[in-house]
């Protein structure tokens, strides 16, 4: 175990953890940011970025996330990519376990995030990649000039919908309601675009296919009625692309940071019930999960870390 003591472990490199790094850098806090893949976190997989201040021009989320990490780094960020197995936070001396390295730290800003919620039917996890995905920008380009289903009625959803029309012969969004809950905006571009669809009030019951996706069932959200989706004959196949909701990233805390639904609960000032662990992003119980608030919640926690330690 090494002896050093960090200021801050910022645990995630998603935007919340890099705004909470450039802050505590700026701060002058000796600063690592533990991040168990690449930085970035959801947002590297949206190809526009058209509600963060700012991005007027096409600006997409590996961009934007290139600046911040070269930013957090300029002012003194070290990164580890490691996947951390065990927090201890009680005592004044925080400890953060990673499968090669035992780190310690006077605080923790926890920006874990969320990834993507299955739907949970048979056949999804077997035919994923196959076929299903999560991740528009990442798989669009595999369904060029085939059908797209888009199950979910999000700002991700229509989102990635509207994204998908680019490689799509035709983008179906399957929602489980008749009406959207994405924003208004976003709405609006869908409802109008002629290559989307819609199946209203439905949800995938089964996913079918042997290499690849070969169809569907479907199931009527108020008739119980199923009825089967079978890929065109000459395609073969289909993409169905997955955007219904989010999972928190938050097992590791449980039983000790205080919780709603697996969502860290903090005050405005980011703080957890546990004193010198800090919480930011989508992690977070809050109302509105954007970039823009990552990267808010993301300088307040590390401001306040910078109290906590000062005292004042
Ligand atoms: P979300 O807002 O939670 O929406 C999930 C959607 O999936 C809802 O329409 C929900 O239906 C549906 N759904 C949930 N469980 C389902 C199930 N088992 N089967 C079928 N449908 C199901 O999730 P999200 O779209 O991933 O967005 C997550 C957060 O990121 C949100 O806060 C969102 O605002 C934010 N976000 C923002 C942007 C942006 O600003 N550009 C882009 C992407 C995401 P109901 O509507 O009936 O509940």
């Amino acid at each position: 175990m090494s002896e050093k003591i960090y200021d801050v472990i910022i645990i995630g490199g998603g935007p919340a953890g890099l705004a909470a790094a450039l802050y505590s850098g700026r701060a002058r806090m000796d600063t690592l940011l533990i991040e168990k893949l690449t930085e970035g976190g959801q947002i590297v997989t949206t190809d526009e970025l058209e509600n963060y201040p700012g991005s007027i021009e096409h600006d997409t989320g590996p961009k934007l996330v290139e600046r911040m990490v070269a930013q957090a780094a300029k002012f003194g960020t070290v990164t580890v990519k490691e996947k951390v197995t065990e927090v201890s936070l009680e005592g004044d001396i925080k400890v953060v376990t990673t499968a090669n390295n035992v780190y310690k730290s006077k605080t923790i800003i926890i920006a874990t995030g969320a990834n993507p919620r299955p739907i949970g039917c048979p056949g999804e996890k077997r035919l994923t990649g196959l076929g299903v995905s999560y991740c528009a920008t990442c798989d669009g380009a595999f369904f060029e000039d085939l059908d797209i289903y888009v199950v979910g009625g999000g700002d991700s959803a229509v989102e990635e919908a509207l994204f998908l029309t680019r490689f799509g012969r035709k983008v179906t969004i399957i929602h489980r309601r008749d009406e959207l809950r994405a924003a208004k905006y976003l709405q609006e571009k869908a409802l109008n675009h002629e290559k989307i669809e819609f199946i209203w009030n439905a949800t995938v019951a089964e996913i079918k296919g042997g290499d690849m996706v070969e169809s569907m069932i479907i199931e009527d959200t108020q008739t119980g009625e199923k009825r089967e989706i079978v890929a065109n004959e000459e395609d073969g196949t289909f993409g169905i692309f997955v955007f219904v909701g989010l999972v928190p990233n938050s097992d590791l805390f449980a039983g000790v940071i205080d919780m709603e639904g697996g969502y860290i609960v903090t005050n405005d000032n980011m703080e957890t019930n546990v004193k010198g662990v800090f919480a930011a992003g989508d992690i977070r119980v809050k109302t509105l999960r954007q970039v823009v608030t990552a990267a808010a919640d993301g300088a307040i926690a590390a401001i306040m870390a910078d109290r906590y330690i000062s005292g004042h």
